[in-house]
């Protein structure tokens, strides 16, 4: 793995990630760290997330199909995706899902995303 400078604006964004379980969007990332940092750019934070994305320090979740967002728990787990507002929770517990041979195709199944949609709280309340 190759070392990559830490420069400051790639600090700031781990900085923010560190321990975030909002599952912001390169923009949200962009907003947050240019209050610190008003020089830099929105490609800045793509070419870091693409590179933290490399070293699995961050992972990319598509479950949002507005845009890509970033998760810095790469530890195994399923999403819940409000399908109003987009808010994104983690699932912790294990789900015992398993594929039958029968439906595998041939492949060697290497792993498995859970996503589940639904409408959050607020945005139940705000359903009247
Ligand atoms: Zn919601
Ligand atoms: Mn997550």
């Amino acid at each position: 793995m190759a070392m990559t400078r830490l420069t400051p604006q790639r600090a700031a964004i781990l900085e923010y990630l560190d321990g975030n379980t909002d599952h912001p969007s390169a923009e949200d990332i962009y907003r947050a760290v240019r209050r610190r940092y008003p020089m830099i750019s929105l490609a800045t934070v793509y070419n870091t997330l693409d590179a933290l994305k490399q070293e699995d320090a961050v992972m990319e979740l598509s479950i949002d199909t507005a845009r890509k967002r970033y998760d810095p728990d790469t530890r195994p787990h399923n999403h819940l995706i409000c399908t109003t507002c987009k808010r994104i929770v983690d699932i912790r517990v294990r789900l015992p899902l398993r594929l039958p041979k029968s439906e595998q195709s041939g492949f060697k199944i290497t792993g498995k995303h859970v996503e589940f949609y639904g409408l959050c709280p607020d945005c139940q309340d705000a359903q009247v």
